[in-house]
């Protein structure tokens, strides 16, 4: 499993920080966004280190994309919300801040939810 040594992702998937696990499998982990934009917000991530989109392969992205609907029901069944954004930024000017590439999941409540 490649990892990068200095990544706040890759110790959350390793375990040496704490995190609150939505879902997991052979390729990807998926937890609990510590800023929590919403009630839900979820973040999923694949297990190998890879920087962002344009570093990452395409078996891993497939892999990646694969399981958002399966989150994406988790989440909805879990929070039942009325509506669900899915975001992936690449780049610091795009709003990445942890360069392990991941995918939001945002669940939505409707006017005032605090986001967008
Ligand atoms: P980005 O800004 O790179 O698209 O998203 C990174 C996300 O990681 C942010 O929404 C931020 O709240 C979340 N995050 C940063 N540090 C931690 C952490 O230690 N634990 C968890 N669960 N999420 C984190
Ligand atoms: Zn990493």
């Amino acid at each position: 499993m490649s990892h990068s040594e200095d990544c706040l992702f890759c110790k959350i998937v390793n375990g040496e920080i704490p995190s609150a696990k939505v879902y997991e499998d052979d390729y990807v982990y998926a937890f609990l966004d510590i800023s929590q934009v919403t009630k839900g917000h979820t973040l999923i991530i694949p297990k190998d280190h890879f920087k962002d989109i344009y570093e990452t392969p395409s078996d891993v992205a497939a892999q990646l994309f694969n399981r958002v609907p399966i989150v994406a029901k988790a989440i909805k069944e879990a929070y039942q919300p009325i509506g669900l954004n899915v975001l992936n930024n690449n780049e610091e000017p795009a709003g990445q801040s942890v360069f392990h590439i991941h995918i939001h999941l945002i669940p939505r409540y409707g006017k005032g939810d605090g986001f967008g």
